[in-house]
C-alpha cells in the first residue's frame, strides 16, 4: 500500500514538496488554505490587468528553485539575463544620474570588479575600499553561529565601508535580497547571498524576471502537474489542528475548518510561522523552540502600481539611489495591458518596495504624492506624462526579519516526532527567506520523509 501523505501550504515550499513525494510514489493530497496554489507569489485581475502582488525575481545560484521551475516546464518563462546588468539610476536635475553595473565575462569574483571601478556613486577612495569586505567574505562561515549575531551593517563599516558605499552599493542587493534595513541585516544571511551572488561563479548573480504572472508560473502550473502525478489538491482547505490517529507512530489525523479530517501516514507543515506554531502538535517539538518562532517577526514589501498613458522608459527595470524609489520594474507586456482595454501604448510601472514599514499603512494617495515626482526625477519622459492609474499592494508579511539572531530560532524539516515535518522559506536552510528557501524546504522535508517514515515497506520507491 501507498503511504499517504498530507502537505499543509500550497506555497512554493509544500508544491515543491508534494511534487517530490509525488515522484518518489507517494499518495499526497496537498491541502492550501486559499482558493489558490502559489502562496506568497500571486497575481490578481484588476480592471482588465493581471497584477502581482509582488514582483518577484531571481538569480543564476537559484539551483533549487530553477529546478523546480524546469519541473513545471516553466524556463522559458522566467529567463535569466545574458549577464548580470543593472541600470542604478540617481535624480539629478533635468537629467538623473545613471550608472550600469554589468559583470564581465571575466570568472568570478573578479567579473564585476571593473564596473565596481567606475561606478560613479562612490569616491575613488569608497571604490577602493570595496574589496576589503569581499576578501574578508570569503573567509566568512554564514554557518557559523558567531555571524547569526552581527548586523551586517556593523560588520561593513568595521572594514571600512562608508555609510554612503552601504547605501549607494551594498544596500543594492542586501535590502531586497534580505527585505530588512541594509546595516540591520544579520550578517550570515547576508553572508550567503554575497558569497553566493556575487563572490561565487561569475553567472551567479544573473537576474532573472518572470515573463509569465506568477499564478500561471506557480500556481496554475503545480496544479497541473501535480494531477500528471495523482496527488490530490484541495483549495480552500484550511487545517485547525493535526492530531494522532491512535497513538505514536500511528499516524495522523488532519483537521479542516470546514468539517471533516483525513488521515495521513505522514505530514509535511508548510505554513508560515505564525501559522504552524499552534497547528503542531504537543511533543513535536520543545515548547520553548515553538514558542521561539515568534521572534522571527514579520517584514512588509510594498509594490505601488503606477500606469503612464505613453512610455517614460524604455529600461526593463532598474535600481535607485539616493530616492525612495528602490528597484522599479516595467510590467507593461506581462500584465496584458496592452491587450486590455486601457489599449496601446501606455507602460506600466512597478515599484518595489523592501523593508517598508514606513510605508506598510500611509494611504495610497499619500504614497502618490510621493512616489509619482519620485519616478518623474529618475525618468524625465514621466514628467509630460499622465498617470492613468495608481494603486498600492501590500504583503505586511512578506517575510521573516532577517535580523541577527534569527538563524538560531528557524528549525530544520525534521521534528521529534517521525513522519512530521516542517517546511517553508522561514525553515532552516541557510537561505534567506525566499523563494529558493522556499523550494529547498520542500526539498528537505521529502528527502527527510522518504529517510525516514516512507520506506519501501510503506510502498514508496527508493
Ligand atoms: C511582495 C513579495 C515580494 C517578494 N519578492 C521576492 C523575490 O523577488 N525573490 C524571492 O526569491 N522571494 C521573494 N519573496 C519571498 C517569497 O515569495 C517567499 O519566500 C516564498 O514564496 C515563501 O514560500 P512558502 O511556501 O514558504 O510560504 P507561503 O508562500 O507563505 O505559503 C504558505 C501557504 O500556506 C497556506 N496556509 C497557511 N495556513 C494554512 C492552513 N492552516 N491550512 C492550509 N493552508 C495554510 C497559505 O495560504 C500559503 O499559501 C517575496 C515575497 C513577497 C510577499
Amino acid at each position: 500500500m501507498k503511504a499517504h501523505v498530507v502537505v499543509i501550504g500550497g506555497g512554493l515550499a509544500g508544491i515543491t514538496a508534494a511534487i517530490a513525494l509525488g515522484q518518489a510514489g507517494a499518495d499526497v493530497t496537498l491541502l492550501e488554505a486559499r482558493p489558490r496554489l502559489g502562496g506568497a507569489t500571486c497575481s490578481f485581475h484588476r480592471d482588465g490587468l493581471i497584477v502581482d502582488t509582488g514582483q518577484h525575481i531571481f538569480l543564476g545560484c537559484c539551483s533549487a528553485y530553477r529546478g523546480l521551475l524546469a519541473a513545471l516546464g516553466m524556463t522559458e518563462h522566467a529567463s535569466l539575463q545574458d549577464r548580470f546588468d543593472v541600470t542604478v539610476l540617481a535624480p539629478g536635475g533635468p537629467a538623473p544620474r545613471r550608472a550600469r553595473l554589468r559583470r564581465t565575462a571575466l570568472p568570478g569574483p573578479l567579473h564585476m570588479l571593473p564596473a565596481l571601478a567606475r561606478y560613479p556613486f562612490l569616491s575613488w577612495a569608497e571604490r577602493a575600499q570595496v574589496s576589503r569586505p569581499a576578501l574578508a567574505m570569503r573567509l566568512l562561515d554564514p554557518a557559523d553561529p558567531a555571524a547569526d549575531t552581527q548586523r551586517f551593517g556593523d560588520w561593513l563599516a568595521a572594514r571600512g565601508q562608508s555609510e554612503r558605499a552601504r547605501r549607494a552599493l551594498w544596500d543594492l542587493f542586501s535590502v531586497s535580497a534580505l527585505n530588512i534595513a541594509g546595516d540591520d541585516a544579520s550578517l550570515a544571511l547576508a553572508a550567503t547571498v554575497v558569497k553566493t551572488g556575487l563572490l561565487g561563479k561569475n553567472n551567479a548573480a544573473d537576474i532573472g524576471v518572470p515573463s509569465l504572472p506568477l499564478g500561471e508560473l506557480h500556481g496554475d502550473a503545480a496544479a497541473t502537474l501535480l494531477a500528471k502525478l495523482g496527488a490530490q489538491v484541495s483549495l480552500g482547505a484550511k487545517v485547525t489542528s493535526i492530531d494522532s490517529a491512535i497513538g505514536w507512530g500511528d499516524g495522523f489525523l488532519v483537521r479542516l475548518a470546514q468539517g471533516g479530517e483525513i488521515a495521513a501516514d505522514a505530514v509535511v507543515l508548510a505554513v508560515p510561522h505564525e501559522k504552524a506554531a499552534p497547528l503542531i502538535p504537543p511533543d513535536t517539538l520543545p515548547d520553548a523552540t515553538v514558542r521561539g518562532w515568534a521572534g522571527l517577526g514579520a517584514s512588509p514589501i510594498v509594490n505601488v502600481h503606477v500606469i503612464y498613458d505613453r512610455p517614460v522608459t524604455d529600461l526593463p527595470f532598474a535600481a535607485a539611489i539616493d530616492s525612495p524609489v528602490q528597484w522599479v520594474f516595467d510590467r507593461t507586456r506581462i500584465s496584458g495591458i496592452s491587450a486590455s482595454k486601457h489599449g496601446g501604448h501606455r507602460q506600466y510601472l512597478a515599484i518595489s518596495l523592501s523593508a517598508a514599514d514606513e510605508y506598510a499603512d500611509v494611504p495610497a494617495a499619500r504614497l502618490r504624492e510621493q512616489f509619482v515626482p519620485a519616478l518623474a526625477e529618475l525618468f524625465p519622459a514621466a514628467r509630460d506624462a499622465q498617470v492613468t492609474e495608481f494603486f498600492v499592494t501590500r504583503e505586511r508579511r512578506a517575510t521573516f526579519r532577517q535580523t541577527p539572531g534569527s538563524g538560531a530560532l528557524r528549525p530544520k524539516a525534521a521534528t521529534q516526532r517521525p513522519g512530521l515535518v516542517l517546511a517553508g522559506a522561514w525553515t532552516d536552510t541557510g537561505w534567506p527567506d525566499t523563494m529558493e528557501s522556499a523550494v529547498r524546504s520542500g526539498l528537505a522535508a521529502a528527502v527527510e520523509l522518504r529517510k525516514t517514515v516512507l520506506t519501501s515497506t510503506m510502498g514508496v520507491r527508493q
